[in-house]
């Protein structure tokens, strides 16, 4: 089911995409669409990009940002949850007093290619330091953790030692730290796994060249960046950067449910991450109003989900496979962050739509 939002790859997603923004404008709402190539190309030699889309005014001071597939081959789910939502906005219209901005796989080229992260080996939510943080450093952690999640000889599709290893890790050094060492953003080791970039890169440039003239002339922004791979399957979580203060967490934790979660560590809930999306866009904008939210959603659990990470990355690295892209270490990536399954699908679009509404709904409160 749900097959006409869920694309088969890169090139279909992002004509699905286009198309919609042209039907959108056909029916009298005010479009203006862009296309960011990044300069490379997929599998069948297509010229990639970063798709956008305004609808409204775009000197509108109060922004609705949706974001999809800063993770690569997370920008499947993402891309279904933006194309669910679109067609709802050509039946229902667009909301007064709002513009809404869409910006459809952040990470073209890891979305084509099935990979998470982007052309240089880097996790794009990893690479939007803030202007004056240096492109460098590792977490406290990471080399006591890197033999783990690094393997320089490519690991067998069927190999069970991971998990007794990955298990035992944990016992000896702790959940929290273990996690914390693996989640933060490396900049030092440019093939090994959460590498966060030497500078800031082509695709998260374009974008921020995009959304400059926006930003500058706003006042209030909601911005939901939509992830998966993390939680229970189906299920969502509402994750809001570390940073963020006390009486804002609960004052969204009353408008958007329980859901709502800290990556403060110091709350004991999450991890600390270096150059997020929200994070970059927080510090380069620091005037406006700002609610963040990245909508996560589960598929399996943690070890799982870290296994076909390491698997897919040292094969990368290490293997010598010419057709990458077809190779099982990347189709098992893309099961692991988008699983085909008609339930969690459904799960998947309710509650982006959900949350989306919500957010509209937030915007449109003292709008004028
Ligand atoms: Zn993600």
């Amino acid at each position: 089911m749900w097959e006409d939002v869920f694309s088969n790859d890169w090139v279909a997603a992002s004509q699905r995409f286009r198309h919609l923004c042209d039907k959108l404008q056909d029916s009298g709402i005010n479009v203006k669409s862009e296309r960011l190539l990044i300069g490379k190309k997929g599998p069948v030699e297509e010229d990639l990009a970063i798709d956008t889309c305004i609808l409204g005014n775009p000197d509108c001071k109060r922004l609705l940002l949706s974001t999809s597939g800063i993770h690569g081959v997370e920008g499947y789910p993402g891309s279904a949850i933006q194309l669910h939502i679109l067609r709802d906005i050509l039946e229902e219209g667009l909301p007064d007093g709002i513009a809404v901005l869409f910006a459809h796989s952040l990470n073209p080229w890891g979305m084509a290619w099935l990979r998470r992260v982007n052309e240089n080996n880097a996790d794009l939510n990893r690479n939007f330091l803030p202007p004056d943080e240096e492109y460098s450093g590792e977490p406290e952690g990471y080399h006591v953790v890197d033999y783990l999640i690094n393997p320089t000889i490519p690991p067998k599709q069927r190999e069970k030692g991971f998990f007794f290893k990955a298990f035992r890790h944990v016992l000896k050094h702790g959940w929290s730290k273990t996690k914390q060492a693996i989640a933060e953003g490396q900049y030092t080791r440019p093939e090994s796994m959460q590498y966060g970039g030497d500078e800031l890169l082509k695709g998260p440039s374009l974008f921020l060249e995009w959304l400059t003239p926006m930003l500058d002339s706003a006042e209030k922004v909601v911005a939901i960046d939509l992830h998966t791979g993390l939680g229970k399957f189906g299920h969502d979580t509402l994750l809001v950067n570390q940073g963020v203060k006390e009486e804002k967490i609960a004052s969204m934790r009353t408008r958007y449910g329980k859901r709502i979660t800290s990556l403060d560590a110091d709350k004991g809930v999450a991890y600390r991450t270096r150059g997020d999306l929200h994070q970059g866009l927080m510090a380069r904008w620091p005037n406006l109003d700002w609610t963040c939210i990245t909508q996560e959603f589960g598929t399996y659990k943690p070890f799982k989900v870290l296994n076909s990470l390491r698997k897919e990355n040292s094969w990368t690295h290490h293997g010598d496979v010419e057709e990458m892209h077809t190779h099982w270490s990347r189709l098992d990536l893309l099961k692991a962050f988008n699983p085909k399954d008609d339930d969690w699908r459904g799960m998947l679009l309710t509650r982006g739509r959900i949350l989306f509404e919500q957010a509209t709904e937030e915007l449109r409160e003292g709008a004028k």
